[in-house]
């Protein structure tokens, strides 16, 4: 276990919010977890495991311990007709999914370039370009902090849904994931659905030129993390009734709705967009000119100007549609984990 000297979270979230915890620490092997959790000096302090920081924001000082996790190694077992290869939860997500494509490991390709550990991959179950964690999950490893054990979820026990698992539900804040085992079939069938990609042709196409395609999407489409501070999509893409969709469709005929079981699933990219938002700006904080559900650092935004760009953009998409966004970015405050409408009950700004 490493006490960082630094108590500035800035490098260690992906919006670059110049915020502090109490105490960073880094946690390199499970034992470095059980003795965090468990010993006498650190037990009045509420602790935040954390990966990258890609889909965190620290909406103030967080006053309890920030544990970043640098649990690494791979494992691959072969079968007859599949891979399964278990990660450590603190590997980086895009470098596996480089690795995988290097090793010819297929199916985990659509998944470049999202950025975080391989640990935080689960718990908002990952997706892009028409494939999700869930699709590749065989099982979760975590540490239970009730008895500080070692247990095991298969994927139905995860109870994936959209951005969502039981990590996020009955399991928040009960324990640490140590290691996903994913299962990568021999038998690849490129998934080139999701629009951009069908350009390709699924009959010569390899693993690689997916990988390629995608990371030149990916890198066209959205800002490098390193250069403008951001965390991917800030806000969820809602979930409304065929007849709310049906009502708004009158009014905005080109709103792109999608089935998602019996409801529809809107582009809250579009909402926000549509809404004369893209671009809008408060203080250092901005909504992207390209992408709109991106809300972005320009340089020397504070928290406190990110907050109230969110705010802005869910009060003015609802006016506009009577949608309530949800942010899929986490937010903590104080020592716990809050939420948007929450913090502007409290905050008088
Ligand atoms: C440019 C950009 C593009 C993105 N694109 C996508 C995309 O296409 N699809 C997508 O789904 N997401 C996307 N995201 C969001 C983000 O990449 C993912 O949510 C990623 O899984 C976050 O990983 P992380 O390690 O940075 O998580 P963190 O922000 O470090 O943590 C997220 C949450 O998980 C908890 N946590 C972290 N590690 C553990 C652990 N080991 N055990 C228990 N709890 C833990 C934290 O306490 C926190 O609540 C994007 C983000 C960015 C910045």
């Amino acid at each position: 276990m490493k006490i960082l000297p630094t108590k500035n979270l800035k490098s260690y979230n992906s919006f670059s919010l110049n915020e502090h915890a109490a105490l960073i620490l880094e946690a390199e092997t499970i034992k470095d977890l059980i003795q965090i959790w468990s010993c006498d000096e650190y037990s009045e302090y509420k602790k935040l495991p954390l990966g990258r920081g890609s889909n965190t924001l620290f909406c103030g000082s967080f006053s309890g311990i920030v544990v970043l996790n640098r649990l690494f190694g791979k494992k691959v077992d072969e079968l007859e007709d599949s891979y399964l290869i278990t990660v450590s939860s603190g590997e980086d997500w895009p470098s596996f999914v480089e690795w995988c494509v290097e090793r010819n490991y297929y199916g985990v390709e659509n998944l470049a370039m999202i950025p975080g550990c391989v640990g935080s991959s689960p718990i908002q179950n990952i997706g892009a370009y028409g494939l999700e964690l869930k699709d590749l999950c065989e099982s979760v490893e975590y540490l239970e902090l009730a008895t500080l054990t070692l247990k095991r979820l298969n994927n139905d026990e995860c109870l994936f849904g959209y951005r969502d698992s039981i990590f996020k539900q009955q399991l928040k804040d009960k324990v640490i994931i140590t290691a996903v085992t994913l299962r990568l079939t021999k038998k690849w069938q490129p998934l080139l659905t999701y629009g951009p990609l069908a350009s390709l042709n699924k009959n010569g196409v390899t693993v690689k030129d997916v990988y390629e395609k995608i990371c030149k999407i990916r890198s066209a489409k959205l800002p490098d993390p390193d250069v403008l501070g951001n965390a991917g999509s800030f806000f969820k893409n809602p979930i409304i009734s065929n007849e709310k969709y049906a009502d708004l469709l009158i009014k905005y005929p080109n709103i792109p709705g999608y089935a998602f079981g019996n409801k529809k699933k809107v582009a809250a990219g579009w909402l926000i967009d549509n809404a004369g938002l893209k671009g809008f700006e408060v203080n250092g904080a901005g909504v992207h000119k390209e992408q709109a559900l991106v809300l972005v650092n320009n340089g020397n935004a504070t928290s406190k100007d990110v907050l109230e760009l969110a705010h802005y953009v869910k009060t003015k998409v609802f006016e506009m549609y009577q949608i309530e966004l949800e942010h899929e970015v986490r937010f903590y405050s104080g020592e716990r984990e809050t939420l948007l409408s929450e913090l502007f009950n409290e905050r008088a700004f």
